[in-house]
């Protein structure tokens, strides 16, 4: 049988929800027997490829490169899947929006930093003002709630998308 070809992003997430998806154990072994892992941050690919089929994405949307890499991975995946509160809510990143990423960034590093108060620039993408899920931007297949989403969700989740034998009535909910 042609292995499915999966893969996953990290946005704006604290990398909990990968963990998460690691947190499947041995079981990682039968994923890994039905799929090509053809981008991760837990693989050492640098271009988001062509004709992927189910991609997992962690965390909200905060920069023009967050969503650059967003529209690219929905250009380029069958099937595209909100992985954790971040990216189904914004979550922990969106705390900011209530006051803007400039005000933010002058109470993190300036206001607040009595050594070596000044703004990290250079070379890094400019934040957006808000920072917001995914679905704000490119249409999601599925959404996985949780913080991050249990190790057992995420393996019936992607077990039943590949295998296609998908009960996508996932025992989920919001935070930890
Ligand atoms: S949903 Fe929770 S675990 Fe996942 S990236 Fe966000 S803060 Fe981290």
């Amino acid at each position: 049988m042609k292995k499915r070809r999966l893969a996953t992003l990290w946005l704006d997430g604290c990398s909990g929800c990968h963990m998460s998806l690691l947190d499947t154990d041995e079981r990682l072994l039968d994923l890994a027997a039905q799929v090509d892992m053809v981008f991760s941050p837990l693989a050492d690919i640098k271009e988001f490829p062509e004709q992927v089929d189910v991609v997992c994405i962690e965390g909200a949307v905060s920069s023009a490169e967050d969503e650059a890499r967003l529209h690219r991975a929905r250009r380029h995946s069958k099937l595209l899947i909100a992985m954790g509160d971040c990216a189904v809510t914004g979550n922990i990143p969106a705390m900011r929006n209530v006051h803007g990423a400039d005000a933010m960034l002058r109470s993190v590093y300036l206001e607040r930093e009595p050594l070596q108060a000044q703004i990290p620039g250079t070379n890094l993408p400019p934040l957006r003002d808000k920072s917001l899920p995914l679905h704000h931007f490119v249409h999601v297949d599925l959404f996985i709630p949780g913080c991050p989403p249990a190790a057992d969700t995420l393996f019936t989740a992607l077990n039943g998308l590949l295998t296609g034998t998908a009960d996508l009535r996932l025992d989920t909910r919001f935070g930890a």
